[in-house]
């Protein structure tokens, strides 16, 4: 049996990490079976739809690389299934159902549900939902509904008793008494639009779709699709529901945990290939040690099995480290390249293409996303304004005890640089002007560090001034020197 899955997401709002895990698995399950891997734009609930939403899923695919496999697209052979342009043949089947007795008209009007759900409200019945209350109309009443003109709903024949059950590939046997599905659920709105429980599984039998792999909360919807496969007659594919994904508090992952649209990530700096190697370890994992892994490798030895019953966590700290390590991986001509849009937004001049491949060689330890080279090339293109002076003064250390060791540590490496010495020797130099002041290491290397980056966060400092270049150097910790004195005054 050719695998046959499927990505099916409603563009409703930006693809999450969550959602991005479901395709990943999908997409690595059918490329490692051989097998198709197909998109499906759910797209019935017309209310919530949102065109951004729409091209956000494609970015993202396309960004991370994920092809999908077939659908008939106007004006190509590859594209989507969408789900809007086969209203027809939801309509058909639901039809089909009343036909064969399965489901039948509703001509209950909004005013009518509403009065019903007060009712059962104010009797604190068990009971909730529709009441059935067209499930056996006579053709006459039918008729008489009719004839007012009143469009109907189409609504599935749930059964009042008996169980309904699925086997689940990692949660093994759900089951639910049929009286706990939702009753007689509308299939059909009364404008011939298709619920998602209709279109989905008429579009998953109709594509031949071998195993569903979806987000663990679909599973409350299981019962109800199998009902609708027995209706129709169909065998319904296998389930694998995966487990959540998980912030590290152990609550579901949302907004509060930090950014969750891939959108966003996206623009802050993270490699595609970074993103895709650790989401693909978020509730699976190859043999629990391996970490790195290629796309190109997760197709070939992604595998059910491996997929972890426990929720899966997503931790932004680990990510970075992924991000970071990737960052390495590229020789410093790529990760310009990949910098340059981060830098552009600056409105720096970037002509010089050896100084920035220089800064991009310097930067690469440091940077855990993209996005973090402004930071660090800032002092290469701005003149620090040392707003706050407290910045000059490591702990411990007074604000006029740090212009001293600043005004040293000027002495120290204009002398040092200009007569040629070693970057260890001025180092010690440096070390030794801290003993004599009575200040720890830091008491000379912050105030400097200062004065060249206006910053404490920085690139190593021997890499700051030669990217600075030595007149400049001096020329600004002169000007900080300035700015520390006036401060004390
Ligand atoms: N359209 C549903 C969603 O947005 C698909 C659920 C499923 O995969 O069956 O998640
Ligand atoms: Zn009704």
């Amino acid at each position: 049996m050719q695998v046959r899955v499927r990505y099916a997401p409603s563009p409703t709002g930006l693809q999450h990490i969550g959602g991005i895990r479901t395709a990943l698995f999908n997409y690595f399950f059918a490329r490692s079976q051989k097998g198709s891997f197909i998109l499906r734009i759910e797209d019935t609930d017309q209310e919530r739809y949102s065109p951004e939403a729409l091209d956000d899923l494609y970015a993202t695919l396309k960004w991370l690389g994920i092809e999908y496999d077939e659908g008939p697209i106007k004006g190509g052979p590859f594209g989507p299934y969408v789900q809007s342009e086969r209203f027809d043949i939801y309509e058909k089947y639901a039809k089909k159902l009343v036909e064969d007795g399965k489901a039948y008209y509703c001509y209950c009007s909004p005013e009518r549900l509403e009065k019903v759900r007060k009712e059962q409200q104010e009797a604190k019945s068990q009971y909730q939902g529709y009441d059935r209350h067209c499930r056996n109309l006579s053709s006459e009443e039918r008729l008489a509904y009719e004839e007012q003109g009143i469009r109907p709903v189409i609504r599935l024949k749930v059964p009042t008793e008996g169980k309904t059950s699925f086997e689940d590939i990692l949660m093994g046997r759900i089951t639910r008494r049929n009286s706990d599905v939702s009753p007689d659920p509308v299939l059909l709105k009364s404008d011939g639009f298709p619920t998602y429980h209709l279109a989905n599984v008429i579009d998953d039998h109709m594509m031949e779709i071998t195993h569903i792999m979806r987000a663990q909360e679909w599973i409350p919807s299981g019962p109800l699709h199998i009902l609708l496969y027995e209706a129709f007659g169909w065998e319904s594919p296998k389930y694998c529901h995966l487990p959540m994904v998980m912030g590290k508090d152990g609550q579901k992952l949302s907004k509060r945990h930090g950014s969750t649209a891939v959108a966003e990530f996206r623009k802050e700096g993270y490699l595609p290939e970074a993103l895709l190697n650790y989401v693909s370890l978020v509730g699976w994992s190859y043999d629990g040690t391996r970490e790195f892994f290629t796309k190109e490798e997760l197709e070939e030895l992604f595998s059910l099995e491996k997929i972890n019953k426990a929720p899966g966590v997503f931790d932004y700290k680990k990510l970075d480290w992924f991000n970071g390590q990737y960052i390495r991986m590229k020789s410093d001509e790529e990760l310009l390249d990949l910098l340059m849009p981060y830098l552009a937004e600056t409105g720096w001049p970037l002509s010089d293409r050896g100084k920035l491949l220089h800064l991009t060689a310097v930067a690469k330890e440091r940077l855990k996303v993209l996005s973090d080279i402004t930071g660090l090339a800032r002092f290469l293109f701005e003149e620090p304004a040392w707003k706050d002076l407290s910045i000059f003064a490591a702990k411990g250390v007074e604000l006029p005890a740090a212009h001293t060791a600043l005004e040293r540590a000027y002495a120290i490496l204009r002398g040092g640089l200009e007569a040629n010495k070693e970057q260890s020797m001025i180092e010690e130099e440096l070390a030794q002007s801290a003993k004599d002041l009575g200040v720890k290491v830091n008491g000379v290397f912050q105030p400097l560090r200062v004065a060249i980056t206006g910053s404490t966060v920085s690139l190593p400092l021997f890499d700051s001034i030669e990217l600075l270049g030595f007149e400049h150097t001096m020329n600004r910790i002169q000007d900080a020197l300035n700015v520390l004195k006036k401060g004390i005054e």
